[in-house]
């Protein structure tokens, strides 16, 4: 391909294959667990759905083209990230994990990876970072979920890099239109793809995706001897979604624009946090590296109860967990048990009008108070 097309086009002809006379331009679900082989020759291209199947290959390829390196789809963000884990960990292994990241991928880690013998030193997003001497695998978060801290992916490449070891970067909250780990330096990208990636609140996804086959390749095969594939009407829905990602994640950048500056010019909201703002403390790195800000904001209304009397006075913002979809969305994370403060709300922002989004907030703010 001669021509570097820009992120519209590439959000809507990532993975299609060639165009076939008669045939449409994304191939529609194959539902099918095995498939007709030759009886002479054995297994071809397609023999049983766990190793290898059409419609997720078409899914892999969009996603591949979109992160820069080869991609394998899983059946959530979770499967991928412990697929990841247990394919490079061993025994007497040290990980680097983000503080203050997805808090299963902790749970996983302080659970079933200690036992295994893993131990993980826990690094906040922002640093300050460790000397990485000893430690097998980096994986950082960056914007961290929920408390959307940066960290300079380059920088910390280069340091585990001399340290000798590898560096995964989990792009969920980016996606690969907002930046690619891969070009920075990381080894791996993870990733959950029920988010803003397919955005329509209707699949859970995952995938890894890595340049060097050999990485790559050990993953592929903790996937095809544990299983956990996402099935083909999941991969169809999210590659028809992927069409229109750039025209989602362009709505919900300009919503939360629009949202935190409201939000920040209202003494009744505290601790407001969106990379893309000035004051932000992440502005400065997330500027440098990243292509666009993803539409989710977080912010403290002081209380549960006042978190609760703005979601039910809102019309247009759903009390929902997950984030990155179309509508709009607000989480008061505390509810799940995870260490933030009892008024903080995880806000996305979907791709609504901006001006019946920011008045709609505004009311729910004021008859909250
Ligand atoms: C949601 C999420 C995950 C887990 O993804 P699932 O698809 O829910 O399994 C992992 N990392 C981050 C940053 C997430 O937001």
């Amino acid at each position: 391909m001669s021509t570097p097309f820009s992120d519209g086009t590439r959000s809507v002809h990532a993975g299609l294959p060639a165009p076939a006379v008669g045939e449409p331009f994304l191939p529609g679900p194959v539902f099918a667990a095995p498939y007709h082989l030759d009886p002479a020759t054995g297994p071809g291209e397609h023999g049983y759905a766990r190793t290898e199947h059409p419609t997720r290959e078409l899914l892999e390829a969009a996603i591949g083209e979109l992160e820069g390196g080869p991609a394998l789809a899983f059946s959530s963000g979770q499967a991928a990230i412990t697929a990841l884990l247990l394919a490079v960990l061993r025994s007497g292994d040290t990980v680097a994990l983000p503080a203050d990241g997805y808090f299963t991928v902790r749970a996983f880690a302080e659970s079933f990876l200690r036992d295994l013998g893993v131990t993980t030193v826990l690094v906040p997003t922002a640093g300050p970072y460790p000397d990485l001497t000893g430690v097998r695998l980096v994986l950082l978060e960056t914007p961290a979920n929920p408390g959307l801290d940066v960290c300079d992916v380059r920088a910390v490449a280069a340091q585990a890099h001399r340290a000798g070891a590898l560096v995964a970067v989990d792009n969920t909250t980016a996606t690969p239109l907002g930046q690619n780990p891969l070009a920075l330096g990381a080894d791996l990208v993870v990733a959950s793809g029920t988010k803003a990636l397919t955005g329509h609140s209707d699949v859970l996804l995952g995938y890894v995706a890595a340049t060097d086959p050999e990485l790559l390749g050990r993953v592929e095969t903790w996937r095809k001897q544990t299983g956990a594939v996402p099935g083909a009407f999941d991969c169809w829905l999210a590659h028809r979604s992927i069409a229109t990602l750039d025209l989602r994640l362009a709505r919900q950048s300009r919503n939360a624009e629009a949202l935190a500056s409201l939000l920040v010019s209202r003494t009744d909201v505290t601790g407001v946090r969106w990379p893309g703002l000035p004051a932000d403390p992440s502005f400065a790195v997330a500027s440098a590296q990243m292509r666009r800000i993803p539409g989710v904001v977080s912010f403290d209304l002081g209380t549960a109860e006042r978190v609760a009397r703005f979601l039910d006075a809102a019309r247009l913002v759903f009390a929902a967990t997950s984030f990155g979809g179309v509508h709009t969305t607000a989480d008061r994370r505390a509810q799940w048990g995870d260490d933030t403060s009892p008024g903080f709300v995880r806000f996305s922002c979907g791709i609504e009008d901006t001006a019946d989004l920011i008045a709609d907030v505004t009311a729910a703010l004021d008859a909250s108070r």
